[in-house]
């Protein structure tokens, strides 16, 4: 008899841009660095920012292609995010889910609420940030953008804010250890629940038992 299979667990994990959610996760995967927990990589329409690289940052498709993409139901989760598609490839979550993995969804509000609906056990982080004031520092330390960029993007992040009731967990990122302690401790928790111990530990359970 073939064991059943591990799955790994979903996680979605939200913030306002400027909330730290980046810094956070990029270094709970540097403090995991056996690739236990994935990242998973969604596609957009938005234009690549400098820097960024097609397929680490972002699968960046035209239009045309994105919506191909959702006729064909090839996305788990898909949202239209301030003008511009974005989604997550069903294939890609399914796959890294299947291996064990656990997988973290960088995801809004919107992408939030159908992957509840298909998948209920998923978990859910929400950050903000520990004051407007300094959600606005973060926010103009990133670039050399307008008061009106600025303010356009506070009024974003406000929107997005309005959903944190939504979430299972909330973190304040007032600093950023302590955050990252809490993130951690959320994933390692998951980690050991029923019944994906119960399949980890078939062996060792069949052997207590006698
Ligand atoms: P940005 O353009 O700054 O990278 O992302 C803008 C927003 O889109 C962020 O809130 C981010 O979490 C969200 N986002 C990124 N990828 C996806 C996705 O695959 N699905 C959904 N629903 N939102 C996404």
């Amino acid at each position: 008899m073939t064991a059943s299979p591990v799955l790994g667990n979903l996680f979605i994990i939200a913030a306002p841009s400027g909330a730290g959610k980046s810094s956070l996760i990029r270094a709970l995967l540097e403090k995991h660095p056996d690739q236990s927990m994935q990242v998973s990589v969604s596609s957009t329409t938005r234009a690549p920012r400098p820097g960024e690289v097609q397929g680490v940052h972002y699968h960046f498709l035209s239009t045309e292609e994105f919506e191909q993409r959702i006729d064909a139901g090839e996305f788990y989760e898909w949202a239209r995010v301030f003008g511009n598609y974005y989604g997550t490839s069903r294939k890609a979550v399914e796959s890294l889910l299947a291996e064990g993995k656990d997988v973290f969804l960088d995801i809004d509000w919107q992408g939030a609420q159908q992957v509840r609906e298909h998948h209920p056990e998923v978990r859910s982080v929400f950050i903000v940030p520990p004051s407007l004031e300094i959600l606005e520092e973060r926010l103009r330390v990133r670039g050399q953008d307008s008061d009106e960029v600025i303010a356009e993007r506070m009024a974003k992040a406000q929107a997005e804010m309005s959903h944190y009731h939504e979430f299972d967990y909330l973190l304040v990122n007032d600093d950023f250890n302590n955050s990252l302690a809490s993130l951690e401790h959320i994933v390692l928790a998951q980690r050991q629940k029923m019944p994906h111990q119960q399949i980890r530990y078939s062996s060792v359970l069949k052997e207590l038992l006698g």
